[in-house]
């Protein structure tokens, strides 16, 4: 990725839809870690990108002003929070390491604290007399001093403490030469994570996100369950037995293709953002006796999921790590102290050794995580803070309105 930073000259008109967008988004966000550090306080919940970013059609229902701001342009608050979240995650593990003192709880920004707008991939158009067309804004003058060359991935709106602004363009370049960096110099930071398949929630990853499943796919069930319904009830032999068996298989290919759906956004997005993804090396057919798991895993098409994730890691340079499940939840994640028992519905862990309290299935995505680590020889992996809106980072893919959104 590379970055092409030009200045723009916004009319005062546009200057003030600018600011009105950017000021907009700053309560957004404030809004949003409001809601997450109060799910968390109340509810003991850790709510998700995905979960924050479906609230955005109501929000813009009762609160119309938003209707001026792209809709891209509001996913991405939900992405800057996201990324808050997981940045404060990692420097929490980091600090449990007794690598650094605080860990830095997500905070509310103030005014002039939030300076930016960014599209994460549409919504704005370069024109050819090198002015720029944004989304809900008009076309403003820009000066580019120079071509871009690649892909442009998402571009990113700026104000200084001048009041100048400017237009990064975020681009993808292909075709460059491979650097290989110099051995003695600091090894690239890498995306690490693991991944937890539970109850309560599908996937539990541990820097602390979750998915749940999908409830379309419970939906879709349920519509399949009426379908086999009805055609019992028909007399053998009849046209409507026949209508109602087309219906039947039509429902469940239509689940199937839902699945199949989920199952590859899920495992794009993973991908996109790890560069070593570890997951359980689970024997499905082991664990489907277990009856309400075994409703998680077929709804996840977990097999499917590993699997895809997998070949697309594997065509994206990153690696798929499968570790040994055994002991994943009896140990302690802080201190590796292992639990004689440890009972399903204990939702939270607690060590005997150490004392340290903390959510089950977290507990186990760390584990699932360090034990990929190790087994790759990464050991712990090495952290850079990000400065959140610096730079553009990548976006995550947003599918069409009424089908999962990651
Ligand atoms: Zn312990």
């Amino acid at each position: 990725m590379k970055a092409y930073k030009f200045r723009l000259y916004p009319s005062s008109e546009q200057e003030k839809k600018l600011n009105k967008q950017i000021e907009l988004c700053r309560q957004l966000y404030n809004s949003f870690i409001i809601e997450r550090r109060y799910a968390y306080r109340e509810q003991k919940k850790s709510l998700t990108y995905n979960y924050q970013q479906n609230e955005i059609p109501e929000l813009k229902n009762t609160f119309v002003e938003y209707k001026g701001v792209h809709s891209q342009v509001l996913q991405d608050v939900a992405q800057r929070v996201n990324r808050a979240y997981k940045n404060f995650f990692r420097r929490n593990n980091e600090k449990k390491e007794g690598k650094r003192q605080k860990a830095g709880f997500p905070r509310l920004k103030g005014k002039g604290q939030y300076k930016s707008l960014t599209y994460p991939q549409s919504g704005f158009l370069i024109l050819e007399n090198g002015q720029l067309e944004l989304s809900k804004i008009g076309i403003i003058r820009m000066f580019q001093h120079r071509e871009i060359n690649g892909d442009i991935k998402t571009l990113n709106i700026s104000t200084d403490k001048t009041g100048k602004w400017y237009a990064s363009f975020s681009v993808e370049q292909e075709n460059l030469p491979v650097v290989v960096p110099l051995p003695f110099i600091n090894e690239p930071t890498e995306n690490t994570i693991g991944a937890d398949v539970g109850l309560l929630h599908l996937i539990t990853f541990s820097d602390g996100t979750v998915i749940d499943p999908p409830k379309f796919l419970r939906k879709g069930e349920k519509s399949i369950g009426k379908a086999q319904k009805n055609l019992s009830q028909k007399k053998k032999g009849s046209s409507n037995r026949n209508k109602s068996k087309i219906i039947l298989s039509k429902r469940h290919k239509k689940v199937k293709n839902q699945r199949e759906d989920f199952a590859h956004k899920l495992s794009k997005n993973i991908v996109d953002n790890n560069d070593v993804i570890v997951f359980e090396n689970l024997n499905v057919k082991g664990m489907v006796k277990n009856h309400r798991l075994a409703k998680s895993i077929a709804d996840a098409s977990w097999n499917t999921l590993v699997q895809y994730t997998t070949y697309k890691a594997e065509s994206a340079g990153k690696e798929v790590v499968l570790v040994d499940p055994r002991n994943t939840s009896k140990t302690c994640s802080c201190c590796g102290h292992i639990k004689d028992d440890l009972k399903l519905s204990q939702r939270i862990f607690v060590c005997n050794n150490c004392g340290y309290k903390i959510d089950r299935d977290l507990n186990a995505a760390i584990n699932i995580h360090n034990k990929g680590l190790e087994k790759v020889g990464r050991g712990t992996p090495e952290f850079t803070p990000v400065e959140i809106g610096a730079l553009p980072e990548r976006a995550t893919p947003v599918s069409e309105a009424g089908s999962p959104r990651f």
